[in-house]
């Protein structure tokens, strides 16, 4: 088949690589506007679950990336000055550009050709092809040109997030909420490389417009969050790489494909970064994607929708999940002034997905510090 996949993120290249792999034959071209050694953002993270279903599907590339990750047991809820660890949540995480790097080096040995710097705006530009895969991310042209053919609907969230990156390597992911004049600051931090962290700052409404960040230069933001998170950051800087405050678009389709062009990954839908789980979604969308090709003999009429069969499901969980997620970021300066055992546990219970039996299987500490607090109430109603 010739393939001409539009974006080179997790999403292009993993659908590249499980193509090429399985048939050599396959002619596949990916176009990328950035360079190779260039990229948004700072490090991304895998959950233990989000990896043991990538395993389960795709275990060459798992253990072709697991060396390079960092890894940690559990998570770290701090309620202004109280920690709160939380067992049981494992996660890793890889830096963005060592991810891609290591899946450029992956898919080039396979014999997949990577075209970079080549922005590509149109079919014509495209040329012929038997299939064209929308791998170009959450702002995606292709999708754009045609919503109506995709039912495209996008939801912006109000709050504002500004994706940095720190000098201090953080020891668990940690979700850091300081209660300021403005309003509440919110810290999603974790370390992805020996030296470096993700440090991303997420900000309701009403705290971006009181602190006038519209309008502040990009020096100033940093020095305002480095001293919000000072006690965090102990003398550490936070670093940006073109990082401005952005809203999250919470993408959907209705349908995924039309003619010979498909959407996977981020151009297909968006899930909030709080669930950490993205650059899962994007991979596993490749995953279904090639296996609707395998099942039908690279049929693609009947390949594309078999595709939305067998994804939809296990994929809108997610998104559900992910909506419940940010919705939950959305009331962080009412919930803040929970106690902070309740604030945490109202954390892990945010999506619905983790019930008490569940927060007790994890962490039997956090479950009991929190019967202990609702004790007196649970006595009362008898
Ligand atoms: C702030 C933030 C934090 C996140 N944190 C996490 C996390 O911790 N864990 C996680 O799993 N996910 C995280 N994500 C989500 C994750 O980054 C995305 O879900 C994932 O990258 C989607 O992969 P993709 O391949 O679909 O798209 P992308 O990674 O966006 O890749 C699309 C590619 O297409 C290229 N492109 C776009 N248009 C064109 C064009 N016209 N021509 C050529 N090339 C083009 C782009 O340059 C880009 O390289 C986060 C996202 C954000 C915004």
């Amino acid at each position: 088949m010739r393939i001409k996949i539009v974006g080179a993120g997790p999403a292009g290249l993993q659908f590249a690589a499980l193509m090429k792999r399985h048939d050599p034959t396959h002619d596949i071209t990916i176009y990328e506007r950035s360079p190779r050694d260039a990229t948004w953002g700072f490090g991304v993270v895998f959950s233990d679950r989000a990896l043991e279903f990538l395993r389960a599907d795709d275990p060459d590339l798992v253990a072709y990336l697991e060396p390079h990750f960092e890894r940690w047991p559990e998570i770290t809820i701090v309620h202004n000055d109280t920690r709160i660890p939380v067992a049981g949540n494992g996660f890793t995480s890889i830096g963005r550009l060592e991810l891609l790097s290591l899946l450029y080096a992956y898919v080039e040995r396979l014999g997949v050709k990577i075209e970079f710097e080549t922005e590509m705006n149109s079919f014509e530009a495209l040329g012929p092809a038997d299939l064209i895969v929308a791998a170009n991310g959450a702002f995606s042209w292709i999708r754009q040109e045609n919503e109506q053919k995709f039912g495209t609907s996008v939801d912006w969230r109000p709050n504002r997030f500004i994706w940095y990156g720190a000098t201090k390597p953080f020891n668990s992911l940690t979700l850091t909420f300081r209660e300021t004049e403005l309003g509440v600051f919110c810290a999603h931090h974790y370390r992805y490389a020996p030296d470096r962290s993700t440090f991303l700052v997420e900000l309701e409404e009403e705290t971006f417009r009181r602190g006038g960040f519209e309008t502040m230069s990009p020096e100033d933001t940093i020095a305002h969050c480095e001293r919000v998170f000072a006690k965090d950051l102990e003398g550490h800087r936070i670093i940006s790489n073109n990082s401005h405050w952005r809203q999250f678009p919470a993408v959907w389709n209705e349908r995924w494909s039309f003619d010979n062009v498909v959407l996977i990954g981020d151009a297909l839908r968006t899930a909030h970064f709080s669930i950490g789980s993205g650059t899962r979604l994007a991979m596993e969308d490749s995953i279904a994607l090639f296996q609707a090709l395998k099942q039908t003999g690279n049929d693609v009429q009947k390949a594309l929708p078999l595709y939305r069969d067998i994804r939809i499901k296990p994929m809108k969980a997610i998104w559900d999940a992910a909506n419940v997620s940010l919705r939950w970021y959305e009331r962080m300066d009412e919930l803040i002034k929970l106690d902070p055992i309740d604030f945490a546990y109202s954390y892990m219970t945010r999506t619905g997905r983790v019930d008490h039996a569940e927060v007790k299987r994890r962490d039997p500490a956090l479950a009991q510090a929190w019967e202990k607090l609702h004790a007196g109430e649970a006595r009362a109603k008898g």
